[in-house]
């Protein structure tokens, strides 16, 4: 049986609700599948519901973008206590977002591309608000071809509308991590902008030493040699692998739920091996 133990839901920037992805969790075979919006719990209560109903386990998580030079540095929680201290800090994320999503659109007005904050709430729905929310008015608005190429011209790092936001440093969300009962997974690691060997070696270790559990050796867009790679040396620095397909529906088409851009399924043992982990 195939995991997939990274997606988002419409209550963050994926386009299927909650009860939508278990639905589809189940249509496409996986026996668990961990719903980890961007800062936001909202989703947890409707997917456990489903999650019964279909017959598809539901790892209640979320994603933290976390204070990182040069690159991006996201953790995925897994087994998240909704009750604990980190749920609690969420809110605080949120408003951050909606401060720089503002300050966005403000750049992008600047530019000369008109989009409302009314037009971006109505766009986003019930949850976090993020970029692709306003990557989607630019395609919409004639702005872009599509949602990555919004990105790149505009709402990446570096971009002329790139605005950083308020966000938790590496050692308090990776102890409140611990303090949630969560299991802590560095996502897709080759964000991390590092790319001499030492580097990494010293990330990874220093992640560790302050709470880093596992890490996405089966990304949804890494191909089977990468993953083997990013395997080995999860071993190297006794990190768990895990993975995931980082599934959003419609603003990224070409992910699919469970395999990614890849084609691969993540191993249920990968499960196994995190439930282990726990603290
Ligand atoms: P936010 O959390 O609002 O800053 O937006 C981050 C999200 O935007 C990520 O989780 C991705 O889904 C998406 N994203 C970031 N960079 C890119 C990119 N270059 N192309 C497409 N989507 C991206
Ligand atoms: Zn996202
Ligand atoms: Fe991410
Ligand atoms: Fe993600």
């Amino acid at each position: 049986m195939a995991v997939d133990l990274h997606t988002h839901s419409t209550m963050s920037d994926g386009s299927l609700a909650p009860s939508q992805l278990m639905e589809h969790a189940a249509e496409m075979g996986l026996s668990a599948l961990a719903l980890t919006d961007h800062d936001t719990l909202a989703g947890i209560d409707e997917a456990t519901l489903t999650a019964e109903r279909v017959g598809v386990r539901l790892i209640p998580g979320v994603e933290l973008s976390l204070e990182w030079q040069p690159g991006t540095l996201h953790v995925v929680v897994l087994f998240i206590d909704t009750e604990s201290e980190l749920a609690g800090r969420l809110e605080a994320l949120r408003t951050g977002r909606d401060t720089r999503n503002l300050a966005i659109l403000e750049l992008l007005a600047e530019m000369g591309i008109e989009i409302t904050p009314e037009e971006l709430a109505q766009r986003a729905g019930d949850g976090a608000v993020g970029r692709p929310h306003i990557a989607s008015l630019l395609v919409e608005k004639g702005h872009a071809e599509s949602i990555g190429e919004a990105f790149e011209q505009f709402l990446a790092k570096g971009g002329p509308a790139y605005v950083d936001r308020a966000r938790l440093d590496p050692e308090t969300a990776l102890h409140l991590s611990r303090e949630a009962g969560g299991v802590a997974v560095l996502a897709h690691p080759h964000t991390l902008g590092l790319d001499r060997a030492a580097e990494i070696a010293e990330t990874l270790e220093w992640l560790r030493s302050i709470g880093l559990i596992g890490i996405e050796a089966h990304y949804g867009g890494y191909e089977g040699f990468t993953r083997t790679a990013y395997v080995a040396l999860a071993e190297k620095f006794d990190l768990v692998p895990s993975g995931g397909s980082d599934f959003h529906g419609d603003y990224k088409p070409d992910t699919l739920l469970g395999t990614g851009t890849s084609g691969i399924p993540v191993p249920d043992e990968v499960l196994q091996a995190l439930e282990g982990a726990r603290p």
